[in-house]
């Protein structure tokens, strides 16, 4: 039929223009000798399996090295790992037990240290205030995401409660001096709030566990209605991220049960995470929108769209127990996921009842979302994670686009695990940042899933 071809090929040149647009406003590669070293240790661990797992164990038990000698026996192992690779001359300094060796485990802890400052914001929430002012002023917004250690004690999930409170008041505080910024704080859905903080509902309560999800999500309720509550005193917006799939439906209820009360009907502003990789996510993406049709809520429901960060989990728990698998195995197909997600999505959000908020960094993903925004004359949120968005953050920045950007806070210990997920992410073959890394153009990178 001529005239789909024509409609699809007007819009796959409406992306590639949107996707040069963006590319063209990416930074140069910075030369700087720390971004240099930074690019062959990622080159390195794209390259070679052997050393990037060792990279994790080293980053794992980097925080438990009491002392320098410690360190340097976890960095000779590592290095040891890297013979043959390009990050090989690097161990020169390691070897034998030498004054020169342990200077060198110094050098790697801070490097190690310096690598998770550039994905954490700050160790708390007053150190994190001066990174998110920056951001407003240099024209995206933040989340603010608190980093802990699993929660197996009440008293650890009462104290996360409390920091994310003290957090919200103290960005609340901050917030009120920062200069206006139209395109932030406004859109077709009226006003958005300043302040913005993600939550997981797993550090809530120590009770969440994947067989009885619903016994340890109950668990969590009186302590996310009292965030709620602090929210909506201070016109700020909780964001509920998505974890593994056992508790999903369980999270969902808890956080749409709960918007349900009277008392949350005008606020606080609120949305969850919904995974493109996850197969029948368009089913629950149905269900989200047909509560947000019956719920008479006088704030729009941000619905934040990403592909999913448990892949490997989901895939080994379903073949460990012999059950479907419930993510798609064809990275192409995901993609195409979530592009069909990201258009009904942006049809959603033209009654003014739901906020698409579209979170990637791969440019077709993004390219997508802005070009099909444009048709539908509807306003969309992009984000990205701190770390590893930052380039396409101001670029799209530059480009017009509003941006928030996902700011994890908390301390070495806690970043650690975070920082291993996200190294793993930036250096996997699979992923659009490797592709990205090993040089791939524009045209490739934009082609259609
Ligand atoms: C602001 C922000 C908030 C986020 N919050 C959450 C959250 O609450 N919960 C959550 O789970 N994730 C969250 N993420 C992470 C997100 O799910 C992705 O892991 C990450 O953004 C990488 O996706 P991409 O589109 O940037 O990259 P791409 O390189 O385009 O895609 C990589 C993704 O593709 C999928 N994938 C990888 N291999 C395959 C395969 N073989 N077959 C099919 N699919 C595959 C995985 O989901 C992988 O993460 C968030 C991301 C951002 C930017």
């Amino acid at each position: 039929m001529p005239s789909i071809t024509s409609d699809t090929d007007a819009s796959e040149l409406a992306i590639l223009r949107h996707g040069e647009r963006i590319a063209a406003a990416l930074p140069r590669r910075s030369h700087a000798p720390k971004a240099i070293v930074e690019r062959r240790v990622m080159g390195a661990m794209m390259d070679d399996e052997e050393l990037r797992a060792a990279v994790f164990r080293f980053v794992d038990v980097r925080p438990a090295c009491r002392t320098r000698a410690d360190l340097a026996d976890h960095l000779a192992e590592l290095l040891d790992a890297a013979q043959g690779s390009r990050l090989a001359g690097l161990g020169a300094g390691l070897a034998g037990r030498s004054p020169t060796r342990t200077a060198t485990a110094a050098v790697a802890a801070a490097g190690v240290r310096q690598m998770a400052h550039r994905f954490i914001i700050g160790a708390d929430a007053t150190a994190a205030l001066p990174g998110i002012g920056a951001l407003w002023d240099g024209g995206a917004s933040a989340t603010v995401d608190l980093l802990g250690e699993t929660t197996v004690t009440e008293a650890e999930a009462e104290s996360y409660a409390r920091r994310c409170e003290s957090t919200l008041r103290a960005l609340d505080g901050a917030a009120r001096s920062w200069p206006a910024r139209p395109r932030l704080e406004h859109d077709a859905g009226g006003a958005i709030p300043r302040v913005n903080l993600s939550v997981k509902v797993s550090a809530l309560t120590p009770a969440i566990r994947a067989h009885a999800p619903h016994r340890g999500v109950r668990g969590a309720e009186e302590r996310l209605r009292r965030l709620l509550r602090v929210a909506r005193d201070v016109g700020a917006h909780v964001h509920v991220d998505m974890e593994s799939l056992d508790t999903r439906e369980s999270i969902t209820d808890l956080l749409l049960a709960l918007l349900s009360e009277d008392e949350f009907a005008d606020g606080p502003s609120a949305g969850i995470v919904l995974q493109a990789y996850l197969t029948e996510s368009p089913a629950h993406l149905d269900r989200l929108l047909d509560w947000v049709g019956r719920v008479p809520r006088t704030v729009p429901f941000t619905v934040r769209l990403v592909k999913g960060a448990y892949w490997d989990h989901e895939v080994i728990q379903a073949t460990q127990h012999g059950w479907p698998v419930p993510v798609f195995q064809d990275r192409r197909a995901c993609d195409r996921n979530f592009e069909t997600l990201t258009r009904r999505l942006v049809d959603a959000s033209t009654s003014g009842r739901v906020r698409a908020a579209i979170a990637s960094h791969n440019l077709r993903s993004i390219a997508h979302a802005v070009s099909y925004a444009e048709r539908r004359s509807a306003d969309i949120e992009l984000q990205v994670l701190r770390g590893l968005g930052d380039d396409t953050m101001r670029a799209l920045v530059r480009t017009g686009h509003r941006v928030r950007c996902y700011c994890p806070v908390g301390d070495l210990v806690a970043g650690m695990a975070y920082l291993v997920r996200r190294l793993l992410e930036n250096t996997s073959n699979d992923s659009f940042l490797g592709a990205q890394a090993k040089g791939a153009d524009t045209h490739t990178l934009l082609e259609t899933p």
